[in-house]
């Protein structure tokens, strides 16, 4: 999926509390992408680490180097967000709710990323198995996914609304 729509899905699941908790769960909703391609990006224009370019459209993952596959494989799996969620609920000895928004980042891109594209590692490193899903820039999804959000945050406003006028 999309950095901005990441960003909204994480904001609006584990940050409607106020506004820092919303920043804040956006980020890590984003964080996945930023730490991959948002780096592969930079490390590319900076010509480091063997980054393909993009002379024929986007590269899929198994065009960059290992190290990078390897970053995109922990920062998308399912098994490494739910080891690193318990270790943190351990640690503070109370769950970390807000991590939920990583955990959302990918289970949204498993059936939004065909294998053409990104495909989602969720079950890395027990299982290099992938979903071939339709991609996030295909109309279908571009539009439900618009849709979604709409009714999502109408909804939360509404409910914003109707309980600031309940609450004396
Ligand atoms: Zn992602």
């Amino acid at each position: 999926m999309d950095f901005v729509s990441h960003a909204l899905w994480g904001g609006v699941s584990f940050g409607r509390k106020n506004s820092v908790r919303f920043m804040m769960a956006a980020g890590i909703s984003i964080a996945p992408d930023i730490l991959t391609e948002g780096l592969f990006m930079v490390l590319y224009l900076l010509n480091i680490g063997g980054m393909p370019g993009w002379e024929n459209g986007h590269p899929n993952i198994t065009d960059y180097p290992m190290f990078a596959q390897n970053l995109y494989n922990v920062t998308h799996s399912l098994i490494v967000f739910t080891v690193t969620f318990g270790l943190l609920w351990g640690l503070f000895r109370r769950p970390v709710l807000i991590l939920g928004a990583w955990g959302l980042h990918v289970l949204i891109d498993i059936p939004t990323h065909s294998l053409a594209l990104f495909p989602t590692p969720f079950l890395w490193p027990a299982s290099d198995f992938k979903i071939n899903g339709i991609g996030w820039d295909h109309p279908m999804i571009l539009i439900t996914d618009a849709l979604l959000l709409i009714v999502t945050y109408a909804l939360w406003l509404f409910h914003r609304v109707t309980h600031r006028r309940a609450t004396p």
